[in-house]
């Protein structure tokens, strides 16, 4: 009797734990937005202050993605609209600024340096196009962990948007070209099924729309394609540079060895750097494209992310030698890549190079939602960087993947034009 006892008692044990082990957390959400970068915020925020219900799915333990967690704490040009202000606005003093070039690159010394002026305001950073970027422009920076969290005050002030930080993406259910749920795991292993009325893909890599079967675009296309003047007849298969930015401080002690300076000297280094914010007065460094763009094609970016650390070292060492940065010391990596240039999806209404020669007053588009200035951004074999004479408008059916009804992204990578981005 007492064996059955214990049979049926281990069974009922063994059988509870792995439901326990497979038990998965159902949500239920108005609007269900995956990534919390830029474009994640902005949707949580202007959904959940109209009243829907949101979830908001971020992989990892911060929001505010590439600016946050690639240290690309850096609005160039700032952007006009109102949660950016109001997130400029809550920042407290002495974690924010706006910063104007006071060292251009050149030959010798090849970084431009973007320190905080007490004189200009936020509004000074809100124009870029038809300026002079040596002189007339200026970006706002501020401080990545005053960022995160500020910006999730704003969102649990809304009392509507649920957060899950720590919690990827991993699969959507797709019938009829609608998304019925989508499933995500924490990194302590919980895992979540989310149905929604809509969903928006905030990834930066298009990871929703993609697994959803979404059609999508990488790297350059023929000129034939949409008629764009600087697009190549026959397109090479080049995409931006990748990078890895970092963190340095003042220092009282700030020892590189001068062996390892002089194994560097031969290094070429450039960068872009910006600061001074936060309590320890950090500067960000970005050291442009370190990284071949195309490794995010079959690379795992795990080893891509170790390799960039030991060309930060290397960078480091040999900027450490330029005077500007002779009192400082390494404070930190990046914990995410910058990654410029990704998939993009194909949506109702493809951006080209041809709206933004038009300009806003030349677009006929009656659905504009947004305007945007920023250089244009030619990559490819040739790239580079054309300021625009005016601002340009982007349709809202730019966010509307093609032939999905409930799906939208608002990625600010896949809002720039077919193959211009920054
Ligand atoms: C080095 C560099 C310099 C730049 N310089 C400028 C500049 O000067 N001016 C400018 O305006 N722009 C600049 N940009 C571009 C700008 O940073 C991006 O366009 C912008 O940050 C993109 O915002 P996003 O919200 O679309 O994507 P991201 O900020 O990348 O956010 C995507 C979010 O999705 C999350 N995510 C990804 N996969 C999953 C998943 N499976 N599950 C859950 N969450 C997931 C990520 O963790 C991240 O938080 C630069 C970019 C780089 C890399």
């Amino acid at each position: 009797m007492r064996t059955i006892l214990t049979f049926f008692l281990t069974l009922f044990i063994l059988i509870n734990s792995s439901c326990f082990d497979q038990q998965i957390n159902l949500l239920k959400a108005d609007v269900c937005i995956i990534g919390a970068g830029s474009a994640g915020i902005g949707a949580a925020l202007a959904a959940s202050r109209s009243g829907a219900d949101v979830i908001l799915v971020e992989k990892e333990n911060k929001v505010g993605g590439t600016s946050v967690q690639s240290y690309v704490n850096n609005w160039e040009p700032g952007p006009g609209c109102s949660y950016s202000y109001e997130i400029y606005h809550r920042l407290p003093p002495g974690t924010k600024g706006v910063a104007k070039q006071v060292h251009p690159y050149d030959k010798d010394e090849p970084y431009g340096l973007f320190l905080i002026s007490p004189q200009l305001t936020y509004n000074h950073s809100l124009r870029r196009s038809d300026l002079d970027v040596k002189t007339e422009t200026a970006s706002v920076v501020f401080d990545v962990n005053e960022f995160d969290n500020t910006v999730r005050q704003m969102l649990e002030e809304t009392g509507k948007c649920k957060l899950l930080l720590n919690t990827k993406f991993v699969n959507a259910t797709v019938t009829n070209n609608e998304i019925k749920t989508i499933e995500a795991i924490s990194s302590s292993g919980q895992k979540y099924q989310v149905s929604a009325k809509v969903f928006i893909d905030c990834t930066g890599g298009a990871f929703v729309c993609r697994n959803a079967g979404c059609e999508t675009m990488l790297g350059e296309e023929p000129r034939s394609k949409f008629g764009e003047p600087s697009a190549p007849e026959n397109p090479g298969n080049s995409l931006n540079a990748i990078s890895l930015c970092y963190q340095i401080r003042p220092s009282k002690n700030p020892g590189i060895s001068d062996t390892v300076n002089q194994l560097l000297l031969n290094y070429k280094v450039v960068a872009h750097v910006t600061g001074p914010v936060g309590p320890d007065q950090r500067l960000t460094v970005n050291p442009l494209g370190i990284i071949d763009g195309k490794c995010i094609i079959d690379q795992e970016l795990d080893k891509l992310y170790e390799n960039g650390k030991d060309l930060v070292d290397k960078h480091w060492a040999k900027l450490h030698t330029f005077p500007h940065f002779k009192d400082y010391e390494f404070d930190s990596y990046a914990p995410m890549l910058g990654i410029r240039e990704s998939y993009r999806v194909v949506c109702r209404y493809v951006l080209t190079q041809n709206d933004l020669l038009d300009g806003f007053p030349n677009q006929k588009h009656k659905d504009i939602i947004t305007l945007a200035d920023h250089p244009m951004d030619l990559h490819g074999e040739n790239s580079s960087l054309k300021t625009l004479k005016e601002a340009y408008g982007v349709p809202y059916r730019c966010l509307i993947p093609k032939g999905f009804d409930n799906l939208r992204t608002a990625d600010l990578r896949k809002i720039k034009v077919n193959e211009f981005s920054y």
